[in-house]
């Protein structure tokens, strides 16, 4: 294992306690194509962040950006299409109302295939305005802090994955502060009582962990590998794909669509989403005998790759002692696999609700903001692999 992390500033992690955040209304903001000089830029998708649109001078336009509400993390997602009724290059400012640039912008034409920005990003002396260089046509361009994944995109990719999984099944958790679905897929045996939960997507931008290695894990444990078929026949598995679709559609920079942050609200349970899942499992334990062995929640942060674990050493405490074999199977240096940090076990995260609450032993999964997204689906898989062995040998 690579040398123990402690006591690190994680200013824009998405753990940083100092960034807490209070439950404020949120702003949803106007829905609109800004029009300008031939000139369009449009919020009218799920998932889009765009709060102002102007023109600057003759080649350069502004974008302004905005949290849902304030305080809230250092996350300034910003998300939006942008076209022109003739062939030009613009200078392309975002112009952020609070925090600074954070994600270096990703490009599409089809709102699908992304690639990061490649050219020089200019900042201004504070770090609130970045300037990009875009060439524009009549045709859509999408300009996007990450991947831009809505909750139609994610129950997309998860109603064709599970068309070919027959062990695969979908169900409604509970509603969201919107009334959309909070949607829990679940392989399981009727006489297996050892369980596993992951959680996915509390934070809308955290696209890295939280949609792409999430995916990748899942799909690796639903696989039809030996391993994972065995797996399945030993460990239940519920799947919260996209614990907050509202944040995710609002492009939220942190909160659900009361302007509360999930991923603190898992001692008091304050708001529908956390509560659907809290009581889908709290039925599987009460009313259907099951246990939960391991649970896994999946986000991104400014520094990942990282594995958060308790500071009381769950993995001690348990008498599986399923975390320290996995992280002693995912040490490998040259794809930068190892890393873990301890995280105060008080703290209303998802996954100390699992281990103080469930006596489970859980972690929370971290991305890295800009990380190549084939080494996120390599490490997920390997990881995924490692994990299951690890659930495997502590039967
Ligand atoms: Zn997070």
């Amino acid at each position: 294992m690579k040398k123990y992390l402690v006591a690190l500033v994680l200013l824009q992690a998405c753990s940083n306690l100092s960034q807490d955040t209070e439950n404020n209304k949120i702003n949803v903001g106007e829905k609109k194509t800004f029009i300008i000089d031939g000139v369009s830029a449009s919020n009218q998708f799920d998932g889009a962040r765009l709060n102002n649109f102007v023109k600057l001078n003759e080649s350069n336009f502004q974008a302004t950006i905005s949290p849902e509400n304030i305080p809230v993390n250092a996350s300034a997602w910003f998300a939006f299409q942008i076209w022109s009724e003739r062939e030009r290059t613009i200078g392309l400012s975002l112009k952020y109302t609070h925090h600074k640039h954070r994600y270096q912008p990703k490009l599409s034409t089809d709102g699908r295939q992304w690639l990061p920005y490649d050219g020089p990003v200019l900042l201004n002396s504070d770090s609130t305005v970045a300037t990009i260089s875009v060439e524009l046509s009549d045709q859509p361009l999408w300009v996007s802090a990450q991947e831009v994944i809505s909750s139609q995109t994610t129950y997309d990719w998860l109603d064709q994955h599970i068309e070919s999984k027959r062990f695969l099944v979908k169900e409604m958790a509970g509603k969201t502060v919107s009334g959309k679905s909070v949607v829990v897929v679940s392989s399981e045996n009727e006489t297996t009582k050892e369980s596993t939960v992951f959680i996915a997507r509390q934070h809308p931008p955290e696209v890295p962990g939280g949609s792409i290695a999430f995916r990748a894990f899942f799909e690796e444990v639903t696989s039809n590998s030996d391993l994972a078929s065995n797996f399945r026949k030993n460990f239940n598995l519920y799947v919260f794909p996209l614990l907050n679709p509202d944040g995710a559609d609002l492009g939220n920079w942190r909160h659900n669509a009361n302007g509360a942050d999930l991923n603190r609200d898992w001692i008091d349970f304050t708001q529908p989403e956390t509560q659907a899942a809290r009581n889908f499992i709290t039925k599987k334990i009460e009313e259907e005998g099951k246990s939960i062995a391991f649970g896994i929640d999946f986000h991104t942060s400014y520094n990942g790759p990282y594995l958060l674990i308790l500071d009381s050493a769950n993995e001690e405490a348990s008498k599986t002692r399923i975390i320290p074999n996995w992280l002693k199977s995912i040490d490998v240096d040259s794809l930068e696999m190892g890393d873990y940090r301890r995280r105060d076990q008080k703290l209303p995260y998802c996954y100390n609700w699992f281990f103080n609450q469930l006596e489970s032993e859980a972690v929370t999964y971290e991305e890295r903001d800009e990380e190549d997204r084939a080494a996120i689906k390599l490490r997920a898989r390997l990881y995924a692999n490692k994990w299951m062995e690890a659930m495997l040998a502590s039967l």
